[in-house]
């Protein structure tokens, strides 16, 4: 294809694959409407859970393994180039049931992960309590059916890793234009030739759109239709003197995030409200609620910040990593939905590999862009 590219996007996946592409010496401009990593990739809250890549059968799962690996070989290398900790841990995650319908479906995952030989314990109320004392009031009240432990789930900080990740392109000569909205593709009939932005026409060799939950808006103007829309997740932030969880803790869709400074993240809610990026105050009452009836010192620690992002969600809950039809230089990843932050190392592997005429390590048909 060449080797000048233009990233639309400068959320984890766009800033991912400039960071991949620079590193294979590509010369790289990531383009952003606002600013860099503010958007869906700041607003979430950094959970990877385990996937085994031996014996993940599941697209997504094999996607989610290579990930894990690279996310490894990644923290460490950002953290000797930039000197920023991306607060990769594998803190253990804890999954609980209050519901029976909730408790079913712990036990269809227990064995799943069973089968995909990937740890997971169910716990009784005393080893939940031995493990995490702040949970101690939680596990007498009666109400939970069900718990198990994933040992091997781990967290990262997005905002430190956005960091990282944007301070490592810089150092390999990426450039970042923020403020720069995209608003028309140009093509020739087989190959895009130029981007028209709210900086001037932008051209390069490739063109990867890496645009989040805006992906669609901007694909349709071009006839390609994607099926991404915006899926808003509301989140509080809580400060407490002393962490009170060391594990994540998640029950159905909510969680709770401790980071290890006394941080901890209270999520998450699964909205189709559009582009509207507002808190409502149901939620907000309700994520307050699930947080301090689980860990009731939450009620005395002090609540930071509220904030929502809107996740690129899919029809098929697959993202779209591939070329775009018909245009041997222009290229999608976007569609990541609850799952960008994790899957983002794997997405840039997997897109530098495709742009650099090599064959993906994972096959990527299941993710092309032209799909039902
Ligand atoms: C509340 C919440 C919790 C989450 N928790 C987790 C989690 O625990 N683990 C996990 O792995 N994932 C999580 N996610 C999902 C994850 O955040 C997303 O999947 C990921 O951030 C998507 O990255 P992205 O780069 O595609 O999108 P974004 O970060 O949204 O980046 C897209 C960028 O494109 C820019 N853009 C859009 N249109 C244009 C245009 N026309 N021109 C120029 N620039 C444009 C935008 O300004 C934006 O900066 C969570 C998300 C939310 C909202």
């Amino acid at each position: 294809v060449g080797n000048t590219c233009l990233v639309v996007g400068g959320g984890v996946i766009g800033l991912s694959l400039a960071y991949e592409l620079a590193r294979r010496r590509w010369q790289v401009t990531v383009l952003d409407q606002a600013g860099i990593g503010r958007e869906a990739s700041w607003a979430g809250a950094g959970i990877l859970p385990p996937a085994n890549a031996e014996t993940a059968l599941h697209p997504l799962d094999r996607l989610r393994a290579l990930s894990d690996r690279l996310h490894w070989e990644w923290a460490p290398r950002l953290l000797q180039e930039t000197g920023i900790d991306t607060g990769l841990r594998r803190c253990g995650g804890l999954y609980l049931a209050r519901t029976a319908g909730e408790a079913a479906l712990l036990a269809a995952m227990s064995h799943t992960m069973q089968e995909e030989r990937i740890v997971c314990r169910r716990l009784t109320l005393n080893e939940l309590i031995a493990l995490e004392p702040g949970l101690e009031q939680a596990a007498a009240s009666g109400q939970l059916r069900a718990v198990y432990e994933l040992p091997d789930e781990c967290q990262l900080r997005n905002p430190r890793y956005l960091q990282a990740l944007a301070a490592a392109c810089r150092l390999y000569g990426v450039e970042i234009v923020p403020d720069c909205k995209v608003t028309q593709l140009h093509d020739d009939g087989s190959r895009l030739t130029h981007l028209t932005t709210e900086q001037g026409i932008k051209q390069a060799d490739a063109v990867v759109i890496a645009s989040g939950a805006w992906t669609q808006r901007l694909l349709a103007q071009h006839g390609i239709a994607t099926g991404v829309f915006p899926m808003r997740g509301q989140m509080l932030l809580f400060k407490c003197d002393r962490p009170p969880l060391r594990r994540i803790v998640n029950e159905g869709i909510r969680y709770l995030v401790p980071r290890d400074d006394g941080y901890l993240l209270a999520g998450s809610t699964e909205e189709e409200a559009g582009f509207d990026k507002s808190n409502t105050p149901t939620a907000l009452a309700e994520l307050t609620e699930f947080a301090t009836t689980l860990v009731p010192a939450l009620k005395r620690a002090r609540l930071e910040k509220t904030w929502a992002g809107l996740r690129p969600a899919t029809f098929d809950g697959f993202p779209y990593l591939g070329r775009l039809p018909g245009l041997s230089n222009a290229f999608v990843a976007s569609g990541h939905y609850r799952s960008g932050l994790h899957m983002s190392t794997g997405t840039a592997h997997l897109m530098a590999q495709l742009l650099c005429a090599e064959t993906p390590e994972i096959d990527l048909t299941p993710f092309r862009v032209a799909r039902g």
